[in-house]
C-alpha cells in the first residue's frame, strides 16, 4: 500500500462530513453482517456493500486501489486470512469460519474507514476468545486517543491488550491516518513504546485497527498478491474503527 505521510488537522465541517461517511460505513458493514451465514459467498458479501453504498451515492476507496487494483468494494478474510482477502463466487462461509469485513465510505470526496471480525455460524471458544480481545485491544486503544497523548501510546495500548492475553499483533501492517486519503499520516503500528511518536492533537483522525494472531506474529501474502494470511496458518482477527481525537472525548466516527 502506498502512503501520503502528511498529518491533515480536519476542520470541524470535515469532521462533520465523516462523521457523515462513518454513519454511512457502519449500515454498510451492518448489511453485510446481517448476511454473514453457512453458504453465502464472499462475492455476495461484497455485492450486498455495494448495494448500500449505492443507496448513497457513495463509494468505496478500496476498489482498484493499489497493484494489481483491489477489485471489490470490502475486503473478507477468512480464518487464517488476517486482512485484504478478495471476495469470489467460489469462496463459500462454513459455519465454524470466522470472516473479517474492511470496508471504507468515500463521501464529499472524505473517507471513514471501518473493520469488523464475525463468527458463522456456532463457532469454537477458542476463535469467541481471539474475537473478544481484538475488539477489546481496540476498545483500549480508543480510550488513549486524547490530547496530551502520543501514537505510540494508542500503540502500546493495543500491545500491552494482546500480548497480555498470550496472542500476537502483527508488524507489517498498521493503523493510519485517515481523512482526504484512505490512508495519511500518522502510521499507527499495532506495537510500540507509552511516549513515543507523534503528539495527538484535535482533529487528527486516525484509523486504529488491530490485528491478532493466535500462534504468530509472522505474515505472507498469496499469490493473488493482497490476501495476507498467518505464517503458521493460525486463526486471525481484526478489528477498525475510525475516531477523531476532540479536546475532550474521542470520537469514534463509524458508527451508527
Ligand atoms: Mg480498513
Ligand atoms: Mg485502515
Amino acid at each position: 500500500m502506498s502512503w501520503a505521510r502528511q498529518i491533515h488537522i480536519k476542520s470541524p465541517a470535515e469532521l462533520q462530513i465523516m462523521r457523515e461517511a462513518g454513519r454511512i460505513n457502519a449500515s454498510v458493514l451492518a448489511a453485510v453482517k446481517e448476511r454473514i451465514k453457512p453458504g453465502v459467498s464472499t462475492a455476495d458479501l461484497n455485492a450486498a456493500a455495494e448495494e448500500v453504498l449505492k443507496k448513497h451515492g457513495c463509494v468505496s476507496p478500496f476498489k482498484g486501489y493499489g497493484h494489481p487494483p483491489f477489485p471489490t468494494s470490502i475486503t473478507a478474510s477468512i480464518n487464517r486470512e488476517l486482512v485484504h482477502g478478495i471476495p469470489s463466487k467460489a469462496r463459500k462461509l462454513k459455519a465454524g469460519d470466522i470472516i473479517s469485513i474492511d470496508c471504507g465510505t468515500v463521501l464529499e470526496g472524505l473517507v471513514a474507514d471501518s473493520a469488523f471480525t464475525a463468527g458463522v455460524g456456532e463457532i469454537s471458544p477458542e476463535a469467541r476468545e481471539l474475537l473478544d480481545v481484538t475488539q477489546g485491544a481496540l476498545n483500549a486503544a480508543i480510550q488513549m486517543m486524547c490530547v496530551g497523548n502520543r501514537t505510540g501510546d494508542v500503540s502500546a495500548a493495543i500491545q500491552n491488550y494482546v500480548e497480555s492475553r498470550g496472542y500476537y499483533v502483527t508488524r507489517e501492517y498498521t493503523g493510519h491516518g485517515v481523512g482526504r486519503q484512505m490512508h495519511e499520516g500518522p502510521q499507527v503500528p499495532n506495537y510500540g513504546n507509552p511516549g513515543s511518536g507523534m503528539p495527538l492533537k484535535a482533529g487528527m483522525t486516525i484509523a486504529i485497527e488491530p490485528m491478532v494472531l493466535v500462534g504468530t506474529a509472522e505474515t505472507r501474502v498469496l499469490p493473488d498478491q493482497w490476501t495476507v494470511v498467518s505464517a503458521d496458518g493460525s486463526l486471525t482477527a481484526h478489528f477498525e474503527h475510525s475516531v477523531a481525537v476532540t479536546e475532550g472525548e474521542p470520537l469514534i466516527l463509524t458508527v451508527p
